[in-house]
């Protein structure tokens, strides 16, 4: 076969048009179908060797994709937590696949770049954030995080310029929740400040920083030698969806003179709830903010927003010199080559597709999008604080709920408890049409929920507890607990 073959426009219409009505009958089905196919990973591995070596049609390979893959479309996916991509959405990003310009550069996509500005103006706006806010697209709220830190160390380094002459003689270390996203301790340690340059903060019985802990913990890390630059509120915390208190965060970074950090991966778009927003007072202090499209804006990984207070912090960052990509680009307010500030040389076109959400849904679908699987977290509370039989692990405030399986008649011991709900987990993993995860809090093992599916309404979710309480129930008579 000669390359120009793989160019066919023909075959290209017809094997698009197969896809999407594979992709429309999936999303027809998810009301129907399982949110999860387990199969052990060799047995996976041996099925897509097979085919490899066989060769398939398109059709083919697309097929078993959909069959071995998590449906996060079907109201039954509870698990982790990815958003369901809108069609369109996704059906946009067909499209800047095929272009593959990279939006680094203004002159290689133009269309991306004018997208991606206006893209973050809207949301600086939506999310209520000062005028002089602004920022960028990046692949991912890990490596957000690690620019937005980054950005901390440029601005707050006391003496010098860690960028040009390395770290000398510093021991830098930030102030985080010690619930905090496990990527900001990786950010810190690929910045070379090792673990002690992660001071994590104890927690309320919420999960929460306890903010009177701060002005202690600043004091401790100046008498063992560390030199705090930045505090990071998490907004919320990945594991229980806990919201820190953003005021008393800001309050504290200025009176300590860091610079303020949100982690708003997940949570940062309550704002967009009326009923919510007071979840994140105090956002607009924050001098960096990371938001996630792809966990609660119903955007295809990888989309993430990084916000500056002011725009202008976002381009101390990057300061290398690449002048074949970036001539010209001496001016700070030259936004149009978004790569002088992103981590990314090529970048796809991310923004494309929030752009055209927003352009042919409107804010208006977010806001929506947001309370619906917000609210579905308050009604699954309630519905868990109805059953006897189940606890939860905290008073959900959004979309992520924590719970667990403690029979009330059969007494269970700390390690019974923990075993059971493991195994819950497992079963409902293996063979059940729904699929959630778990985490470990305080040492106790929860089964955790994360409702990002609008389509999941309080039918599934009894459907879903009727499931555990059944097998919950047949575990516990067994000898082994
Ligand atoms: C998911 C998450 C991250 C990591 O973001 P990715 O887009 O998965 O890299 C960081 N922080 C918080 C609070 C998160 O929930």
């Amino acid at each position: 076969m000669l390359p120009q073959d793989l160019y066919d426009p023909a075959t290209f219409r017809a094997t698009a048009h197969e896809l999407v009505d594979q992709i429309a009958d999936y999303l027809a089905g998810a009301g129907d179908a399982d949110a999860n196919s387990y199969a052990e990973p060799e047995a996976t591995l041996a099925g897509w060797r097979d085919l490899l070596e066989k060769g398939a049609e398109p059709a083919e390979v697309f097929r078993r994709t959909l069959a071995q893959t998590v449906h996060i479309h079907s109201p039954r996916y509870a698990g982790h937590q990815n958003t369901p991509p809108a069609p369109l959405a996704a059906l946009s990003d067909l499209l800047g696949s095929t272009l593959n310009a990279s939006t680094a550069v203004f002159e290689m996509g133009r269309a991306g770049a004018a997208m991606e500005r206006l893209v973050i103006e809207t949301f600086a706006g939506l999310l209520e954030l000062d005028d002089t806010a602004g920022g960028f697209l990046t692949s991912g709220g890990t490596l957000a995080n690690l620019t937005a830190l980054l950005a901390a160390r440029a601005a707050r380094w006391p003496a010098g310029d860690p960028w040009q002459d390395g770290q000398e003689n510093l021991r830098p270390c930030v102030l985080v929740n010690e619930q905090a996203h496990y990527c900001i301790d990786r950010a810190v340690r690929i910045m070379g400040w090792g673990e002690a340059g992660v001071v994590n903060l104890p927690t309320d019985d919420d999960f929460r920083l306890r903010t009177e802990a701060i002005d202690d913990a600043v004091a401790d890390a100046r008498d063992r030698g560390l030199t705090p630059l930045a505090i990071v509120g998490s907004a919320c915390t990945t594991a229980t969806g806990s919201f820190d208190d953003l005021n008393a965060l800001a309050d504290a970074a200025e009176r300590h003179e860091l610079w303020f950090h949100v982690d708003g991966a997940h949570g940062a778009p309550v704002r967009l709830d009326p009923d919510r927003a007071h979840l994140v007072a105090g956002l607009e202090r924050a001098d960096s903010l990371i938001m996630d499209f792809h966990k609660m804006l119903m955007c295809p990984a990888l989309t993430t927003a990084v916000f500056f207070r002011r725009s202008t912090d976002a381009y101390a960052t990057f300061r290398q010199k690449a002048d074949y990509l970036l001539s010209g680009a001496t001016d700070p307010n030259d936004w149009s080559n978004f790569g002088r500030r992103t981590f990314e040389c090529t970048k796809n076109n991310m923004a494309l597709r929030v752009f055209t959400l927003l352009a042919c849904h409107g804010p208006g679908a977010f806001r929506a999008y947001v309370r619906t699987v917000n609210d579905n977290g308050r009604r699954f509370a309630n519905l868990l604080r109805a059953r006897p039989d189940f606890e939860l692990a905290l008073d959900p405030q959004c979309n992520i709920v924590c719970f667990r399986y403690r029979p009330l008649d059969a007494p269970q011991t700390a390690g019974q408890l923990n075993e059971l709900n493991a195994l819950v987990r497992a079963a409902i993993v293996q063979d059940s049409p729904f699929y959630l995860v778990q985490t470990k809090l305080r040492g106790r093992t929860y089964l955790r929920c994360t409702l990002t599916n609008p389509l999941t309404t309080e039918a599934h979710l009894n459907e879903l507890l009727d499931d555990i309480a059944e097998r919950a129930a047949g575990l516990v008579g067994m000898a082994a607990l």
